[in-house]
């Protein structure tokens, strides 16, 4: 009867820290008795095996996610008043990072059934953007892999070539997803990844990593993330100060190879929760056929969503919303992007209907069994009952 204590118990940081205590411990003390506390040892070591685990050549670790979108775009060569499509249906922190480059960011709507990037909206606003008055020479593409699920990137990384748009993938949710047996992180011209503490790779504050089979644009990143030196304490290019500590970088030495067992974890409660929303008339997001995700979030949609999120909180099942206000209806960015002026239905829509069950790899069949009962029991109201949430 204690199933939301212990639910909450197993979020992470907290769990992923008991879970590997000794090793942590160890490679705290590894960094301290050493006394090197940046771009050390441990951050070059990380680099390696992170690159090798995902099978690219480059991996350069930086001090955040949105660092790592920021720097891979300008690594790119994207810059000021150029367009980048992307889309709303994300953390805030893509289209943060965009502007952060200078370049502009165009917002296009989901596929209803994945909630990642449509290729038909892509190839739609780019055939448009000539005809639209003020809109900017669109020359990037930023892939999300929302939840964990691979977007459709093989058909985006088609439109990229046919439009001449550097691809760059956003994998703050995605370390380790796979579709049609490669990588997210290895199909564009580079990739972002954020070691955010609840990610599923993720450390004890902050860190990122741009990733790349590009050695110019890994060179490029490696410059621009210490004041653009080179040599050392000469700036070649304006750059910023954006480094992975050696401690988060040794933490995450500790992790790494855990992840592979962690996401099967994942999978597995995924396979769980898809079993007892049978008959509930609630849907999870699609994948597109051959990816494996890895379940950053497990995500429902409902037409009474605030009616389910009552009903499974009073039964002790924690749920949240990722995310109650997509970033083009954000004050900050509302009626300013364009591209999505006329409004963006699909993730309107999403954004009323979506709820995030409890999900973490530490979470044991036991008290996810609570969660299942009470979704099983689940009816969903009748499509004419809509508007009633
Ligand atoms: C977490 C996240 C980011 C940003 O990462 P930070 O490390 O928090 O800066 C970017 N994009 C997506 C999709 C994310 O989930």
């Amino acid at each position: 009867m204690q199933t939301a204590p212990s639910i909450v118990h197993h979020a992470l940081p907290g769990a992923r820290f008991l879970a590997h205590r000794p090793e942590l411990e160890a490679a705290l003390a590894r960094v301290f008795e050493r006394g090197q506390f940046i771009l050390g040892p441990e951050t070059a070591a990380f680099e390696t095996a992170f690159a090798r685990f995902l099978g690219v050549p480059e991996a350069v670790g930086v001090a955040s996610g949105t660092d790592a979108l920021e720097l891979a775009l300008r690594a790119c060569g994207i810059g000021p008043g150029q367009g980048v499509l992307t889309v709303s249906w994300t953390a805030t922190a893509t289209v943060a990072a965009i502007e952060r480059a200078g370049a502009i960011p165009v917002l296009v709507d989901i596929d209803p059934d994945t909630g990642t990037m449509d290729p038909a909206e892509v190839g739609r606003v780019m055939s448009e953007v000539p005809r639209q008055p003020g809109w900017p020479a669109i020359r990037a593409l930023v892939v999300v892999h929302l939840y964990g699920n691979p977007a459709d990137i093989p058909a985006l990384a088609r439109l990229a070539e046919v439009h001449g748009l550097r691809l760059i993938e956003d994998c703050g949710q995605a370390h380790g997803a796979i579709l049609v047996g490669r990588m997210a992180g290895t199909w564009g011209d580079a990739a972002a990844f954020s070691f955010y503490p609840t990610k599923n790779l993720g450390g004890f504050g902050d860190g990122g990593a741009v990733v790349t089979a590009d050695a110019g644009v890994a060179e490029r990143v490696r410059r621009l993330r210490e004041y653009g030196w080179e040599p050392r304490l000469v700036s070649r290019e304006p750059g910023v100060n954006s480094r992975l500590d050696e401690i988060q970088a040794a933490l995450l030495g500790v992790l790494l190879p855990h992840l592979p067992a962690e996401n099967l974890r994942r999978r597995q409660l995924a396979a769980r929760y898809d079993a007892a929303l049978a008959g509930t008339g609630l849907r999870p997001f699609r994948s597109p056929s051959g990816a494996e995700p890895v379940f950053h979030q497990y995500v429902i949609r409902s037409r009474a969503r605030d009616v389910l999120r009552a009903y499974l909180e009073a039964r002790g099942v924690p749920t949240q919303i990722h995310y109650p206000v997509p970033v083009h209806q954000q004050p900050a960015y509302a009626h300013r992007l364009p591209g999505a002026r006329g409004g963006l239905p699909r993730t309107e829509a999403a954004a009323r209907e979506v709820l995030s069950l409890p999900m973490s790899p530490h979470l044991t069949c036991e008290e996810i069994a609570p969660v299942l009962d009470a979704l099983a029991a689940w009816r969903e109201p009748a499509e004419t009952n809509s508007s009633s949430s």
